[in-house]
């Protein structure tokens, strides 16, 4: 297979996520039409970048300042779409990357939108509710002059959820004088939001692994599942294996990792991270080491956390037949190509984690058109798009003798640079 080839800068340790798509980038331009590769350099930029101070007053009175980010990657395809991550190591090139993968995705899964993404830097486990709303409010006002349904729509990321983008939906109406509830998706259901967003992403996940698995044979009854990330996406999918027959034999999150050969009750685990903030403690598994559960014999891995999970140090460790990036960058392209070269099939995240801007499209169609659809419909039409969208892939990582993850960024940087190409340059 001709693959991700890896710039001499990827050799270092730590790879940043912005240097990870570039490389991702780079390998576009031979599987391209030749008019369309000089178009390529509008993919290696973000179109803008906006940094903000939000300060708030904290409850004690005193006044905190905190750094945000909102990024439009590229617009060609339509309005800018993508989360909004509310977390202590955000920073600008973070967000640049998780934009950038966001327009890729955008046009894997032919939703009509560019990709964006924001995030603030900030440990929201230190905040009072209060202090969130605040800090979300202000974030919102200083991002505002990029907002609007048909311009710049969040979403919910990590730390981020329906209440934030309830508080960023009334922000931005306040501010507008009407209420505009297709400024953002992810929302209650109370305020225009969709039935089924909430497992979208998750049900993405599981509906591109079925998919694989259909493919090499593998079956899902019985199959051994292992997730990183016990949060909306992460327990969502590890929720649908299990009620399609799989075992779920190891979850980790921030707080610790779990195992049970038998499989793993997910709603009592759920449950217990209810109460208890993380899966630490768990009476119904035992508790396994981080480095353990990469260890972790299994069928399925899904890394459904955070950037750089699966990496030189652990990837000739995993036991894995599939990989399914519920996660955006989880694995770095040096663990990529050890992946690779031992026969492990990786279902990239702009493909495998699409489930959630998919129903974020349709959350925001039934917002423009006011009428709302059954949660059985949104679930049927997701599963048409995504295994429709992980077959044309894999027709092309076959017909091309690539891998998933490269025959995924052809077909979306394509479909991207086409329509640049046909808008031209202005002025
Ligand atoms: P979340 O905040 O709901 O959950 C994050 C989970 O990851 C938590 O269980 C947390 O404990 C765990 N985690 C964080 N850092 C970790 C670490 N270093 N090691 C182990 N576990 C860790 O976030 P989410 O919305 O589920 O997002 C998870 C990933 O999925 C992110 O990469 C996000 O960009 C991606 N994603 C999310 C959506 C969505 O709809 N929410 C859509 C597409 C992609």
């Amino acid at each position: 297979m001709t693959n991700t080839f890896l710039p001499s800068y990827l050799s270092r340790e730590n790879v940043g996520p912005w240097e990870t798509y570039l490389a991702q980038v780079e390998c576009v331009a031979p599987h391209i039409d030749r008019h369309l590769v000089p178009w390529i350099e509008t993919l290696r930029r973000p179109k803008r970048s906006l940094i903000v101070d939000v300060p708030i007053k904290l409850d004690s009175g005193e006044v905190a300042h905190f750094e945000g980010y909102r990024v439009h990657h590229n617009l060609s395809r339509g309005p800018g779409k993508g989360g909004i991550r509310y977390h202590p190591d955000v920073t600008l090139s973070e967000v640049m990357a998780l934009a950038a993968w966001m327009t890729i995705k955008n046009a894997v899964v032919q939703v009509p939108y560019g990709g964006a993404k924001g995030g603030v830097r900030v440990d929201p486990k230190r905040l009072s509710l209060a202090e969130l709303e605040r800090l979300t409010r202000r974030y919102t006002s200083e991002i505002n002059i990029l907002l609007g349904p048909d311009r710049d729509i969040p979403a919910p990321d990590i730390n981020t959820n329906e209440q934030v983008m309830a508080w960023i939906m009334d922000t931005y109406s306040m501010n507008q004088g009407r209420t505009a509830t297709g400024v953002v998706t992810g929302k209650p259901i109370a305020l225009g939001g969709s039935l089924g967003r909430r497992d979208a992403t998750g049900r993405g996940v599981f509906v591109t692994a079925r998919e694989a698995a259909r493919k090499l044979g593998v079956p899902i009854e019985g199959a051994r599942i292992a997730v990183q990330g016990f949060g909306n996406v992460g327990e969502a999918a590890a929720r649908i294996f299990s009620e399609h027959g799989a075992r779920v034999v190891a979850l980790q999150d921030e707080t610790g990792a779990l195992h049970r050969e038998s499989g793993i009750d997910v709603a009592l685990a759920s449950a217990h991270r209810e109460q208890a903030g993380g899966l630490k403690g768990f009476a119904g598994a035992e508790a396994l080491s981080a480095e353990d559960f990469w260890r972790a014999p299994c069928d399925f891995l899904v890394p459904a956390a955070v950037e750089n999970q699966i990496t030189q140090h652990n990837a000739a460790t995993i036991q894995a037949r599939i990989v399914v990036e519920g996660a955006n960058g989880p694995t770095t392209p040096q663990a990529d190509l050890i992946l690779q070269e031992r026969g492990i099939t990786v279902v990239p995240d702009v493909l495998a984690n699409a489930g959630g801007v998919t129903v974020s499209y349709f959350e925001w169609v039934q917002d423009i058109s006011s009428f709302f659809w059954s949660e059985a419909e949104i679930n049927q039409r997701l599963d048409r798009i995504m295994s429709e969208a992980f077959n044309s892939i894999w027709d092309v990582s076959r017909a091309r003798s690539l891998s998933l993850r490269t025959a995924a960024f052809v077909v979306g940087c394509k479909r991207v640079l086409e329509a640049r190409a046909l808008r031209g340059l202005y002025p």
